[in-house]
């Protein structure tokens, strides 16, 4: 069976590993490989390399960095179809999904290229008499990313090539679920040009996790996954003077108005909620139809579902692969039965879905509740799967009281034909990212991404302009240069500039 190492100074590598963690195959319920699991002198000794190579990676050019950067840029679209795959293979998303992601990723290291425009800094000339004034940005030193499973090859892309190019070195922590895209991107580094020990893979549970927060030589921690993942995460590096990004679950909801083009709201609504299986941070997992659009939407959005091709993720005509794990099935079918129980209407279920030929896959079929009350626990709780809540409510303002009171604020979206119904909207969510008739609003590289309330946890969002202020320090010079015939006393008077 296949076990799959760390990467660490630039090579595969067990260091002192023994323990592991099963990698599925969630399209047949077969078990893959295996991952190893750091321990504590695993994740140390990464730690050590990426601390080592900083050395010399935060002194390189503008110019290297970029070259390098440029090269990866140009190997990973050569090698987008391998990522894609080893992404359906252990994700379990259809091969065009996972081909989408890929490419999002890639975006993040084409901004990255422009590292020498990003990082230019401020000169002011003449502050005082003879005095000039700068600012320029410098590398924090060894950076870890800690990733979620539903992105295999994005969500590390918002954190490594951003941090690489400002010049620091990298310890990555993947998913113990779906580690291998990630030993790809260390193969590209390297081909790339990047020295060895800039990029680093341990692979492991909570016992690398915790070590990697606390490690002495760690600078900075990017850390993506669920809220109280995420908030641990921040509140232990934090503590130790670490600075932190830490983005957490969703619950993100779409309102459609009364005014709203309703088969293009059910179409556009039935992806978000359905793609990937409903594995995403932004997809809809609910929709609050504003009264009297309930049941024409409801009658939509019945179509639309049973009408998506469930199957394996490197079949071409599959539409919606499995869910990750076989616990990730249960617990989503769980939650449909507590919805039933506790009244929502079940319109579309697909708890039962069995698919041809992969009886043992961890599927399970696109799922719409209706008359969804805002105390069940399919409305309070993150269910992560293919399960659609609709909620009804009287008005507007009603809708953006119910996104503004849900603890989750990651993304929302409206569906509207108004533009005066989708500004006053826009300003009174809560939320980090607002979609007005796009229902997964996922900014473009060089805006940052990022929730606000329970959906992230310190300040700084990721990639774009965040990502470049998150990953280096600011330096402020004054500088003078007097004319030897002025060389004068020092005023004992605070400077004031004259
Ligand atoms: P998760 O929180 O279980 O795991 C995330 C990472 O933390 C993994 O690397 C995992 O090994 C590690 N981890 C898990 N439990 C830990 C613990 N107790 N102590 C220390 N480390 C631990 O998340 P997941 O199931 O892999 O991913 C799905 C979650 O991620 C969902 O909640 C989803 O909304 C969220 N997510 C959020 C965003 C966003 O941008 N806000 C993006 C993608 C995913």
């Amino acid at each position: 069976m296949q076990t799959i190492q760390h990467w660490i100074a630039g090579g595969r590598t067990s260091g002192g590993s023994t323990r592991t963690s099963p990698v599925w195959d969630p399209a047949t319920g077969q078990q893959r490989g295996q991952v190893l699991l750091a321990e504590t002198a695993d994740v140390d000794h990464a730690v050590a390399v990426a601390a080592d190579a900083f050395e010399s990676w935060s002194q390189s050019s503008l110019t290297r960095r970029s070259a390098v950067l440029f090269e990866f840029r140009e190997l990973l679209r050569r090698r987008a179809n391998d990522l894609a795959g080893l992404i359906a293979d252990e994700h379990g998303k259809v091969f065009a999904d996972a081909l989408g992601e890929v490419q999002r990723g890639l975006e993040v290291v084409e901004f990255a290229c422009g590292i020498p425009q990003l990082l230019k800094g401020e000169y002011s000339d003449q502050v005082s008499t003879g005095v000039d004034s700068y600012t320029f940005r410098q590398p924090v030193g060894v950076v870890v990313g800690i990733a979620p499973f539903n992105f295999p090859m994005m969500v590390p892309a918002w954190m490594h090539p951003m941090a690489i190019a400002c010049g620091n070195s990298f310890v990555l922590k993947p998913s113990e679920r779906v580690p291998s895209a990630s030993m790809l991107i260390a193969e590209l580094w390297t081909q790339a040009g990047l020295p060895d020990g800039v990029f680093n893979v341990v692979h492991g549970d909570k016992v690398a996790v915790d070590r990697l927060l606390e490690a002495p030589a760690v600078a900075a921690v990017s850390f993506v996954g669920s809220t109280a993942v995420a908030r641990y995460v921040h509140e232990r590096a934090t503590a130790v003077g670490k600075r932190v990004q830490a983005l957490g679950g969703a619950k993100n909801h779409a309102v459609v108005l009364p005014d709203a083009d309703l088969k293009f709201a059910a179409a556009h609504l039935t992806a978000a909620a359905f793609g990937s299986a409903g594995q995403r941070c932004m997809a809809i997992s609910v929709a609050v139809a504003v009264e009297p659009v309930g049941d024409r939407l409801i009658e939509l959005l019945r179509n639309r579902a049973a009408a998506i091709r469930v199957g394996p993720g490197r079949q071409h005509d599959s539409e919606m692969g499995p869910l990750v794990t076989n616990d990730a099935r249960q617990r989503v079918t769980r939650y449909v039965d507590s919805g039933e129980r506790q009244g929502a209407v079940v319109a579309v279920d697909g708890r039962h879905l069995v698919v041809d030929g992969h009886a043992e896959g961890y599927f399970v079929g696109p799922t719409v509740l209706d008359h969804v009350q805002v105390d069940m626990d399919v409305y309070q709780d993150e269910i992560f799967g293919p399960v659609l809540a609709v909620v009804r409510v009287a008005t507007p303002e009603a809708a953006i009281a119910l996104i503004n009171a849900n603890q989750y604020g990651n993304g929302t979206a409206v569906f509207t034909n108004s533009g005066e119904s989708a500004r006053a909207f826009q300003r009174a969510v809560n939320v980090g990212m607002v979609g007005i008739n796009v229902p997964i609003p996922i900014p473009m590289a060089y805006h940052s991404f990022g929730g606000w309330k329970d959906s992230a946890f310190g300040e700084s969002r990721m990639h774009g302009p965040d990502g470049i202020r998150f990953y280096t320090r600011g330096k402020v010079v004054t500088q003078r240069w007097p004319q030897v015939e002025q060389h004068e006393v020092g005023s004992y008077h605070f400077p004031t500039g004259s």
